[in-house]
């Protein structure tokens, strides 16, 4: 049902981006190169301001936008997905949100596993240099002081400098005891 006729070769990607890494950014380029269109989905568009998921939605939404401007990559469209936390109907929330598309990159288990019961044709992201290029470990360089710059494009930089992120994530321990 989810092959509308005409997207067989369009490709959802889907991450918090929390934030956007070179890692994530040597799989859009990729995806973007093999696939007609791509779809970015930013996962738990809802949170922000948490040690986890320090950017709001618009954040990343303007720090993926700038990337893909830099990049030239004008067969991409980005796409908030706020968390469900009912996992029969993620797909169909996907879907019901997204543009059509029938592949999915991903090495979440769980998600491969829904959407291949949902029956799209769900592939492996290639893991690019995964020890530095992580979310986690920018965030945890942003608290300590550590060269963070080096492993996101440089839009993604000017977007956390503009927003001061380094201090919003130094601050994150203010928001432990509720507001
Ligand atoms: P976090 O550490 O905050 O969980 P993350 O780096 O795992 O961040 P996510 O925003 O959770 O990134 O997005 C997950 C998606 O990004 C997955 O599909 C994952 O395979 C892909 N991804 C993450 N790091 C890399 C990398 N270094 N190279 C390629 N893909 C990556
Ligand atoms: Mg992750």
């Amino acid at each position: 049902m989810h092959s509308i006729h005409g997207h067989e070769n369009d490709a959802l990607i889907i991450g918090r981006f929390q934030p956007l890494h070179n890692g994530h950014l040597e799989v859009i380029r990729k995806v973007s190169a093999e696939c007609d269109h791509v779809i970015i989905g930013i996962g738990s568009a809802q949170s922000s301001h948490t040690s986890e998921n320090p950017f709001t939605a618009g954040e990343r939404y303007l720090m993926m936008s700038e990337t893909l401007k830099d990049e030239g990559i004008d067969n991409a469209m980005i796409v908030p997905v706020e968390d469900l936390n009912r996992y029969s109907v993620w797909v169909s929330h996907v879907e019901s949100i997204c543009p059509p598309f029938s592949i999915i990159y991903s090495n979440n288990l769980g998600t491969r596993r829904l959407f291949t019961e949902a029956g799209y044709e769900v592939r492996h992201a290639p893991l690019y240099n995964r020890r530095d290029h992580s979310g986690t470990e920018v965030r945890r360089r942003m608290a300590n002081g550590g060269d963070w710059r080096s492993l996101v494009p440089e839009p993604v930089a000017k977007v956390i400098d503009a927003i001061d992120g380094v201090g919003r994530i130094r601050s994150m321990g203010d928001f432990d005891g509720g507001i």
